[in-house]
């Protein structure tokens, strides 16, 4: 029986940056499937970028009652083959994992070893506007300019490693020893370590464990903005598919952040898009659309598993009084909103803090993975071990999140060797 030291579930940024730390002695399962994929229902941006015969999307649950759905890619790479590389880190001032990091420099130096491994344009102020008692800064978009991973080369590279395979369960056979069950194969190893987004672990937990009672996991509540530009040529425009990013102060606390986009004939569906196409330069001078995200706002989905059924709900959280029609002060600035539109549930993206209902009981990931006995043997370096995050996306902090938790794993583990 071949047993691996560590198998990492999940070949997203966070599976695929603790699989080049760590690709020694481990194996790499990426999430792929040969099953066919049920796509009714997914957020019309990504039903853009999906062909008829793509495979991408996996899991898909949907809820009747509430008119949502929530899904787990099947692609290396995850999410971040529709992301839209905005690569922001958080001030010390701002919310980053505090319960992880403990300490902001400790925060920062996995920011900086980030920073040399995917190269991005920072984010800068380069204009700020005095409104009443709010302050509205522009900011360029902090793109990343590498693809977070490439499929090509990764297969290339590390090919004996890569499993194109799925993860349906696991469980614990004897002391150091996991069997690992895929949708094609059975594996052994010492370590495993999930990185299969909240949504991807919580399935596998789901079928891991028959007395899991349910799932909570966290994710923004973005929303869409739609108007008329009116003031012309008064902000620096990025040539970037995103046009500009907007910071709104309120109070010195940063109470919404926005990102307008430039009119792009793919944001459409076929049959708008070669309207689109042709009315491009007449329809950006006239129009804006973009996105926005208010502090302190999230959504919470809870999945629960009966008989097999997978049954979805969720609701908002506002911890502070919703601040949402200050998005509307962009019309001092030369952009006249129109329209807000509420997104669905799930359509946030930036799904973090996986908690399990255990015994009645409810566990953040880290705390069952104990509660359980596999504290030695099952590790979670992803999203969802971070509790709380920052209202702009999340995906470098994701990243010096995973970097830290490997580091830490690389040196319990060669500790233990010395002992
Ligand atoms: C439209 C869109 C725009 C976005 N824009 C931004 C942005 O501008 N900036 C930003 O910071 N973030 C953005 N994000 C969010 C970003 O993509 C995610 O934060 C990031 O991808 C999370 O990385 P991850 O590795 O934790 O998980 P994921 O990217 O979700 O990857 C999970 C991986 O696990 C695999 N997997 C799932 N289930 C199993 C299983 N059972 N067995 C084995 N493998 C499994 C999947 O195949 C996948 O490879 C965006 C997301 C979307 C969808």
């Amino acid at each position: 029986m071949l047993v691996y030291s560590n198998i990492i579930v999940g070949s997203g940024p966070s599976g695929y940056l603790a699989f080049k730390k760590l690709n020694k002695k481990s194996l790499l399962i990426t999430g792929e499937t040969q099953k066919k994929i049920f796509t009714d229902n997914v957020h019309p941006k990504i039903k853009l970028k999906l062909n008829k015969k793509t495979n991408k999307i996996s899991d898909l649950i949907y809820s009747k009652k509430n008119n949502f759905s929530i899904y787990s890619t099947s692609e290396v790479g995850g999410l971040t083959n529709y992301w839209g590389k905005q690569f922001f880190d958080y001030k010390e001032n701002e919310y980053w994992p505090k319960k992880i990091f403990k300490k902001f420099t400790e925060y920062k130096k996995n920011l900086e070893i980030i920073n040399k491994l995917y190269v991005s344009i920072k984010s800068e102020v380069i204009k700020k506007t005095s409104v009443k008692n709010l302050l509205i800064n522009q900011l360029t978009p902090p793109i990343l300019k590498t693809p977070v991973l490439n499929k090509g080369l990764l297969k290339k590279e590390f090919k004996k490693k890569l499993v194109e395979d799925r993860v349906i369960s696991f469980k614990k056979i004897k002391k150091n020893l996991i069997e690992v069950i895929t949708e094609n194969k059975i594996f052994y190893c010492k370590n495993l370590i999930l990185c299969a987004g909240p949504i991807g672990n919580a399935l596998i937990l789901l079928r891991s464990f028959p007395n899991i009672n349910y799932l909570k996991f966290k994710d923004d509540n973005p929303r869409i903005i739609f108007g008329l530009i009116v003031g012309k040529k008064k902000y620096h425009h990025s040539k970037d598919t995103k046009l500009m990013d907007f910071d709104i102060i309120k109070n010195n606390r940063l109470a919404i952040y926005s990102t307008i986009y430039r009119v792009d004939p793919d944001h459409f569906n076929i049959y708008l898009k070669p309207f689109i196409k042709i009315f491009k330069k007449v329809l950006s001078k006239i129009f804006f659309y973009g996105q926005f995200w208010v502090s302190g706002e999230y959504n919470e989905i809870k999945l629960k598993k009966n008989n097999d059924i997978f049954h979805l709900s969720a609701k908002t959280i506002n911890s502070q009084k919703n601040n949402v029609s200050i998005i509307k002060k962009l019309n001092n600035i030369g952009f006249k909103v129109l329209k807000i539109i509420n997104l669905n549930f799930a359509y946030g993206f930036h799904y973090h803090c996986l908690q399990i209902n255990y015994k009645g009981k409810l566990y953040l990931i880290n705390e069952f993975i104990s509660k359980v006995n596999l504290k030695n043997n099952v590790f979670c370096f992803d999203s969802s071990v971070i509790d709380k995050i920052f209202l702009k996306p999340p995906t470098k902090t994701y990243l010096a999140t995973t970097n830290y938790l490997v580091e830490k794993f690389i040196k319990k583990n060669s500790d233990n060797l010395k002992l």
